[in-house]
């Protein structure tokens, strides 16, 4: 849509050509309903949190910045607000006000929607030892002949929204790489299987560790928030890990360390222990860990520190309470993997960037075909960064076709 808009702009015509009965499926279910659309950030905040190739994207980013995104879509009438980290939204929450402005956006211009059509296949010619892509075929066996053909099909993670990773299979019609596809913005699956009876539970503010043995050097870090599953855990911090740590945990499990508590040092939670046992006195030990940790935790934290969890707090011993201290501080699970890529908010990995012109996002050797967003192999952060990378590559690509 937005490589659209940029390219009619400029009075090209344009047909647009979307496989599902409308446009923006997973737009819809951004920012869990809401569209965390960009970030209110500068270029360097940007780049450093793109995880794959941001080198690539340099050009891309300068052309259309989040401050030109944010001013593009007020431009169209769209209300934004920005929320914590930078996150902006549409001021009404609703992604769909996003997708409606776009479509108003196209439909002004003239845009030619064809929606319920599938791009099949491309139509590509060879001229001495160039390609060209001349168009594509449709599933329904259409030939749709244009000068420019921009693939922007996504990747293949919540393939029910339409990427199913079509433009991959393109891209190796028209004989270019596409690296490895791998899960990226991901749960991970955890081996103790404590973590079931914690579903559900979001932890805020804590302080993540992971690393290859307890003890090792620190593998990635981060502080906010996180929620226990059936499987393991997943949440902001759990997510942003997955992309970084996809790699190590190919190798073999990892520990993951939660800090639940973050904001105070060894001493000066022992000390708040002691006093909630004292001031505890005959109340249980159970009943105590209420002023330190959420209902479900209670039960799996009481078990792992004590035999007793219904002993009354005068009653626990030193060893106790330093064990549980030390669980505060270091609540251990195992990451056995990450959960599947259908389940990833990005699938990292796509068309190598080796083969794309990033001035133009062409492929080198087949003239006249194009790719932007998520079938690029880049991938960031959660943050509003993944949107505007397919906003300034699709942008940059509009801006750029030959006419
Ligand atoms: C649950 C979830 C939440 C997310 N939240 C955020 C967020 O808040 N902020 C953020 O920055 N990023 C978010 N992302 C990531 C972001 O949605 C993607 O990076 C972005 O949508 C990629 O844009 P795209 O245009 O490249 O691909 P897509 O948005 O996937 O669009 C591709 C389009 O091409 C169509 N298509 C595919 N194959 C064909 C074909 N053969 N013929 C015709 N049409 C085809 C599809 O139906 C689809 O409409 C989220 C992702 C998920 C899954």
């Amino acid at each position: 849509m937005m490589c659209a808009l940029a390219a009619a702009r400029r009075g090209l015509s344009v047909v647009l050509v979307e496989r599902n009965e409308k446009l923006g499926k997973k737009l819809y279910i951004t920012g869990k309903g809401r569209c965390n659309l960009t970030n209110d950030c500068d270029l360097e905040k940007l780049r450093a949190n793109v995880v794959t190739n941001p080198k690539f994207l340099y050009g891309a980013f300068h052309d259309f910045t989040p401050e030109d995104c944010i001013g593009f879509f007020h431009e169209l009438g769209l209300k934004t607000k920005t929320e914590r980290g930078g996150r902006v939204f549409p001021s009404s929450d609703k992604a769909s006000d996003v997708i409606k402005v776009l479509e108003k956006e196209l439909k002004r211009l003239d845009v030619s929607i064809r929606l319920n059509t599938r791009a099949s296949d491309l139509i590509l010619t060879e001229t001495g030892d160039k390609r060209i892509c001349e168009g594509v075929v449709t599933g329904a066996g259409e030939k749709i002949f244009s000068q420019n053909t921009v693939i922007a099909t996504g990747g293949c993670s919540y393939p029910t929204t339409g990427s199913e990773g079509d433009g991959f299979k393109l891209a190796r019609t028209a004989g270019l790489t596409v690296t490895e596809l791998n899960p990226g913005l991901v749960p991970m699956t955890v081996k103790e299987p404590c973590v079931k009876r914690m579903q559900g539970l979001s932890l805020k503010n804590v302080e993540v560790f992971f690393r290859r043995e307890p003890g090792a050097k620190v593998l990635y870090k981060d502080f906010g928030e996180m929620i226990f599953t059936h499987f393991g855990v997943s949440g902001p911090v759990i997510l942003s890990a997955s992309s970084l740590l996809g790699e190590e945990l190919k190798r073999g499990a990892l520990f993951l360390e939660i800090d639940l508590k973050p904001a105070l040092d060894h001493e000066q939670l022992d000390r708040r222990l002691l006093r909630e046992l004292e001031s505890g006195g005959k109340k249980s030990f159970k009943n105590m860990l209420k002023a330190l940790l959420p209902a479900s935790a209670i039960p799996v934290f009481a078990e792992l520190v004590t035999d007793n969890p219904e002993k009354p707090c005068n009653e626990v011993s030193k060893k106790e309470r330093e064990s549980l201290r030390k669980t505060l501080k270091c609540f251990r699970l195992t990451v056995t993997g990450l959960r599947e890529l259908d389940e990833a908010v990005i699938t990292r990995g796509g068309v190598s960037v080796k083969e794309l012109d990033p001035k133009s996002m062409g492929a080198k050797n087949v003239k006249g075909l194009f790719f932007v967003g998520e079938v690029i192999d880049t991938d960031a952060l959660t943050g509003g960064f993944n949107l505007q990378i397919a906003w300034s590559t699709a942008v940059r690509c509009g801006r750029g076709l030959p006419v």
